[in-house]
């Protein structure tokens, strides 16, 4: 694995999640496994065990001079990682950050370079080189184009977009640092030229030009990218290579999420013994100030992001406490004037018994929400695979969601099922508008007052789902299998 985050020592977002979680699944199948990573200087380094210099002597190819590096070793959580960390005057990656310095794309460009140069060199020849999202795009490029030639030409490389959103753009520079020096060559238009900006490279574009197999984080979402605007651009060169792109749904990691396990929980249980559920509800009023009465309990937690259907949490709120249930939110923004807006919707309903919003990250109230709460609203316009929801059904939470991406691929509707095709366990709305989320919460409130028996059945279909990482790992498996013999 090539990535840049790796949960827990490295974590911005869901592709740390996937690289730890896989990663994981595939040791315990007995697959060799290795991550490499950037050496941030602003990593969880208590997370890490037995960090050593690995590989003292790397010379890294760079802007027509050698960049010298250490590689170091450590164990993360069981997983063998390594580190790439490059001596030189940018200091890529002692900035106090992962992400958001002006030069992104050059400094994660080094660090695919790098990557590349540390398995030629410490005679690493894995099979499968499993790289992620625009940050190692170039990495399938430098092989195929360089690397290959050097004694790397069995090498193949499989690679996954997590966001198509973010997909690196830079200038003829990087070329010329990494050596991809045929310039007019690779700026074609069925290589690396960006589709809106013809003198730019795209590393996402070139991911898919140049990898064996490429996957997104739900099969949905991979019809999406082809067929909507949901790839930004990228449609058409998904087009041209559609018999190597593909859908593989994220698992989730069945450790963290346990509602038996649970030590932020203030009652475990599991699905046998449901009514234990409602211990935690009591808890979670009670710890953030919300009256004890007959009502459901609605949550939501995210990113206050566009993507996340801000304006859609905001109505299912009001909608939620002026219909006879409580609403508890938690999450904070990137954008300053989004986080404003929820903080004056808290002030404003400061007084309320049946509302509670928290802005901010709390990760131990995360957990006693889906354990407390009787269902979650997640109203995203575009979501590649969503890991609320499927932590939410974990806990005996009742989804309701919109359906796009992941969340079409795991929520089947109670009433009109059809989704994922498996057992009903949710509620799914398609317009992203107020009359959408509105027959969903309806129907959901609906069943909780006037049917409790079904909403119990909804319970128990919800908490039989299987989203751990088993069936994506076998998928992932086979992705490698068949590109291994191409
Ligand atoms: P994203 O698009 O942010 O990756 P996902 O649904 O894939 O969305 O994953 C979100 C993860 O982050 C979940 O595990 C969720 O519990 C967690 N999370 C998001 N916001 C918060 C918050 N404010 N506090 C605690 N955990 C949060």
């Amino acid at each position: 694995m090539v990535a840049s985050e790796c949960a827990p020592v490295a974590k911005v977002g869901g592709l740390a999640d996937v690289v730890f979680g896989l990663s994981r699944e595939l040791e315990l199948r007995g697959h060799d496994v290795e991550i490499v990573l950037p050496k941030y200087d602003c990593m969880r380094y208590d997370r890490i065990w037995g960090l050593q210099p690995s590989y003292d002597d790397l010379w890294v190819p760079w802007r027509g001079g050698t960049v010298h590096c250490t590689v170091w070793f450590g164990f993360v959580d069981g997983r063998k990682c390594f580190f790439i960390d490059p001596h030189s005057a940018e200091n890529y990656f002692n900035r106090g950050t992962f992400y958001g310095c002006n030069d992104d794309e050059m400094r994660f460009a080094f660090f695919s370079k790098g990557a590349l140069e540390f398995m030629l060199k410490a005679g690493k020849r894995p099979q499968v080189i499993h790289t992620h999202d625009w940050q190692t795009g170039l990495l399938p490029v430098m092989l195929f184009e360089m690397y290959k030639f050097h004694g790397m030409e069995h090498q193949r490389v499989c690679h996954t977009v997590h966001n198509f959103r973010h997909q690196g753009i830079a200038g003829a520079d990087v070329l010329w640092a990494t050596g991809l020096n045929r310039f007019d060559y690779y700026y074609a238009r069925n290589r690396l030229a960006d589709e809106y900006n013809a003198s730019a490279i795209n590393y996402t574009k070139a991911a898919i030009v140049f990898s064996n197999f490429v996957t997104t984080v739900s099969p949905t979402h991979a019809w999406e990218a082809r067929h909507t605007d949901q790839s930004f651009g990228l449609g058409h060169i998904l087009y041209q290579h559609q018999n190597k792109f593909g859908g593989v749904l994220n698992g989730l990691d069945y450790d963290s999420w346990n509602p038996e396990l649970d030590r932020h929980v203030a009652r475990r249980y599991n699905a046998g013994c449901i009514e234990q559920k409602y211990v935690n509800k009591d808890a979670l009023r009670e710890r953030l100030w919300l009256r004890k009465d007959f009502k459901p309990l609605i949550a939501c937690v995210g990113r206050l992001d566009s993507q996340k259907g801000v304006h859609l949490i905001r109505h299912a709120l009001f909608y939620s406490i002026w219909n006879r249930a409580q609403f508890v939110l938690l999450g904070t923004g990137p954008e300053a004037g989004v986080n404003d807006e929820f903080w004056r919707i808290k002030r404003y309903l400061n007084d309320s018994p049946d509302c509670h919003l928290e802005i901010g990250y709390d990760e131990s109230l995360a957990h006693l929400i889906y354990a407390g709460a009787d269902m979650l609203v997640v109203p995203s316009l575009f979501e590649p695979c969503g890991l609320t929801q499927m932590i939410a059904m974990r806990y005996g939470t009742i989804p309701i969601v919109r359906g796009v991406g992941g969340l079409k691929d795991t929520v089947s509707d109670w009433n009109y099922p059809s989704g994922c095709g498996g057992p009903r366990n949710g509620y799914v709305f398609y317009q992203p508008d107020y009359p959408g989320i509105e027959s969903a919460l309806r129907r959901a409130i609906g069943l909780w007052y006037g049917y409790p028996e079904q909403f119990h059945e909804l319970v128990r279909n919800a908490m039989a789902c299987d989203y751990s990482w088993r069936d994506p790992a076998q998928h992932y498996l086979n992705i490698y299998e068949y590109i291994r013999h191409k």
